[in-house]
């Protein structure tokens, strides 16, 4: 398996991704196009992101639910962006059971409506806000164009929806829950992104207000890794959920909703992967170093026969483990083990540590590659990011990354440049930098800067 060679990086990334994917067994190819099997070392992957979210979203008092696949088709043309937005997308089942349905029921695109239905049912008084709920489930979304993680038809993730009785509290939700995803992208995940606002024409379908975290993959072109909806009282005023103030006024709730899907595991190879496979950060290895931290060392033995060292660390190596313990009769006669670094290949990254302190050494190790990690993820999109005033700058910056550019704020200007240079703005940075200026497209007075890029 390892000894044929991957496409390199330089060479064809899109191929390089698509056949590490298969190769490292993170995932398969459905029988149903554009459907995908995650395989059990990628499942475990999406565990671990899972473990690392639903620890933050715990803590911060949202409560685990599960709300049906089936949703009735009239739910969805309740609020008329959404139906617009998904009406392309959506599966239909028409038959249960051999007979005709009388009404149509969708395949859960995302859940906002049948969750809006059951609130207005179990929402009466300020007393029974906020309602902080998550879920870990499947969605279908029929895409034509697909790839491994990054777009399928059905693909996992976690809905978290919430309803609040103000406008403010609302807005600090939909705040707290995209600060969540950036900390877990740059702390787990080594993945440093750009928090920001969606501009009306990328926002989802239905929100007052969309908020996402964008990163930069390793060929310049950006990838959407979370979003979090301000969903003002869109939601609430399509499906009557209400509430009676403290002064016995009806009032609507203000929802929000937010996602974080396997895109995440995409995002991961395409930020950290080399032309040797895989390279994983430290939230892959969390389990192995807790419990090596507990109870001395627990590690993968390679017991496989017949393979020679070098065909089990190449294969290791395209497989992403961050840290290999390479232990021969020779080290063991020296009482000592030596470990290689996965983010450093060759003699540099190898390092003989005493066997009595191997806990500790592994432990400081980890913590410096993931650390790496996200330098050198951080050094490559600020190389890859440039400040593009004029026009022309800017179609020269999206070729290769990002361009940070100035904006007056029209849709007719953000149309025309997706149209002409196939860059779509990706976010409004919440962090503004450099100072007003003009337009880079009609050169009118700007509101805002703005990331623009081509993306997955
Ligand atoms: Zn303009």
């Amino acid at each position: 398996m390892a000894e044929e060679k991957l496409p390199t990086r330089a060479q064809d990334f899109s191929e390089w991704y698509n056949q590490l994917v298969l190769k490292a067994q993170l995932a398969d190819y459905a029988p149903v196009r554009g459907c995908m099997i995650v395989r059990p070392y990628g499942w475990a992957l999406w565990e671990n992101i899972q473990q690392a979210l639903d620890r933050r979203f715990k803590a911060t008092g949202h409560q685990n639910v599960a709300f049906p696949l089936l949703i009735p088709r009239s739910f969805i043309d309740k609020e008329k962006h959404h139906v617009e937005g998904f009406s392309p997308e959506l599966a239909v089942v028409t038959v249960g059971g051999g007979e005709e349905l009388a009404e149509p029921l969708v395949i859960r695109p995302t859940s906002e409506t049948i969750i809006g239905h059951m609130w207005s049912k179990w929402i009466q008084s300020y007393r029974d806000l906020p309602v902080l709920m998550n879920q870990w489930n499947s969605v279908v979304r029929w895409e034509l164009r697909t790839k491994l993680f990054l777009r399928t038809l059905e693909f996992y993730w976690q809905e978290g929806h919430t309803a609040h009785a103000t406008r403010e509290e609302a807005e600090a939700e939909t705040l707290q829950m995209l600060d969540i995803y950036a900390d877990f992208a740059v702390n787990d995940a080594a993945i440093p992104v750009i928090p920001g606002r969606k501009s009306e024409a990328e926002k989802f379908a239905g929100a007052h207000t969309t908020y996402a975290i964008e990163a930069m993959m390793g060929d310049g072109k950006a990838l959407q890794a979370g979003t979090s909806h301000f969903l003002g009282q869109n939601f609430a005023e399509a499906f009557e959920v209400k509430y009676l103030d403290q002064n016995g006024q009806l009032q609507h709730c203000w929802t929000t909703s937010w996602g974080l899907s396997t895109r995440m595991i995409g995002a991961i190879i395409m930020v950290h992967g080399d032309d040797q496979g895989l390279v994983l950060p430290l939230d892959a290895a969390r389990k192995l170093r807790a419990e090596i931290v507990k109870a001395g060392i627990r590690v993968t033995l390679d017991e496989r026969e017949g393979q020679s060292p070098g065909w089990k660390f190449n294969d290791w190596e395209m497989r992403g483990v961050p840290l290999r313990v390479e232990l021969g009769p020779k080290d063991v006669a020296k009482q000592a083990a030596v470990l290689a670094r996965r983010d450093r290949p060759g003699r540099e990254g190898k390092i003989s540590a005493p066997l009595a302190d191997l806990p500790a050494t592994i432990e400081r190790l980890l913590a410096e590659i993931q650390q790496a990690l996200h330098d050198k993820a951080l050094a490559f999109r600020k190389a890859n990011t440039h400040d593009a005033d004029t026009y022309g700058d800017l179609k020269k910056a999206v070729e290769s990354g990002f361009a940070y550019s100035r904006w007056c704020g029209s849709v007719g200007c953000e149309a025309k440049i997706k149209e002409e240079t196939r860059a779509t703005m990706r976010c409004i940075p919440l962090e503004q930098e450099g100072g007003s200026g003009n337009c880079v497209y009609c050169g009118q007075p700007a509101t805002a800067r703005a990331i623009f890029a081509r993306a997955y």
